[in-house]
C-alpha cells in the first residue's frame, strides 16, 4: 500500500474553518456608470438594487442582484483612483473577484501564511459599509482579491 504524504504546510487549517467562502459579487471597472446600467439591467433582468461612491476606493458604484453572485460596476471619481489607473493600462472589464469569509481577520491572515499580500496593507471599510481587503494580483495568481467579511 502506498500512502502519499503531502509536502509542505497545507494551506488548509487543521480546524474547520468558520464557513466555506463564496462568491460574494464581481466588480468590474467601466469609464461611466450611465453609460454601462442598461445592458447590464437588460442582461441582468433588473435594474441596479444599490448605488453609492466609495470616497476610500474613490469609485462610484453600482450593484445588481442580491445575496452572493452579484455585479458591481465601478466608475472612477478621479485620475488618482485605482480603477482610473486599471482602466488606462487594461480597459473596461474584470477588475476583482469578491469572496464573502465568515472572519475577516483570519481569512487574511491564512491568505497571508499561503503567501498573498495586502493592497493596500490591511483591513478597510468597503462599499455598503462592510469591512474589506483586497489581496493584490501580483500575489494572487493574477486576479484582484476582495475579501470581504459576511454579514452576521
Ligand atoms: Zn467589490
Amino acid at each position: 500500500m502506498v500512502t502519499c504524504v503531502p509536502a509542505g504546510r497545507s494551506p488548509v487549517p487543521a480546524t474547520e474553518p468558520r464557513g466555506v467562502p463564496k462568491i460574494d459579487h464581481l466588480g468590474i471597472a467601466v469609464n461611466s456608470l450611465e453609460a454601462s446600467i442598461p445592458l447590464y439591467a437588460a442582461l441582468l433582468g433588473e435594474n441596479p438594487t444599490g448605488h453609492e461612491e466609495v470616497p476610500s476606493e474613490g469609485v462610484k458604484v453600482a450593484f445588481f442582484g442580491r445575496g452572493g453572485g452579484r455585479v458591481e460596476l465601478l466608475e472612477p471619481t478621479g485620475d488618482d483612483s485605482p480603477v482610473a489607473v486599471f482602466l488606462d493600462r487594461r480597459g473596461p472589464g474584470l477588475h476583482h473577484v469578491c469572496l464573502s469569509v465568515a472572519d475577516l481577520e483570519e481569512a487574511v491572515l491564512r491568505a497571508e501564511e499561503a503567501g498573498a499580500t495586502l493592497v493596500p496593507p490591511g483591513v478597510r471599510s468597503g462599499a455598503e459599509g462592510r469591512r474589506v481587503a483586497f489581496l493584490h494580483p501580483r500575489s494572487a495568481g493574477g486576479v484582484l482579491i476582495e475579501l470581504v467579511e459576511s454579514e452576521r
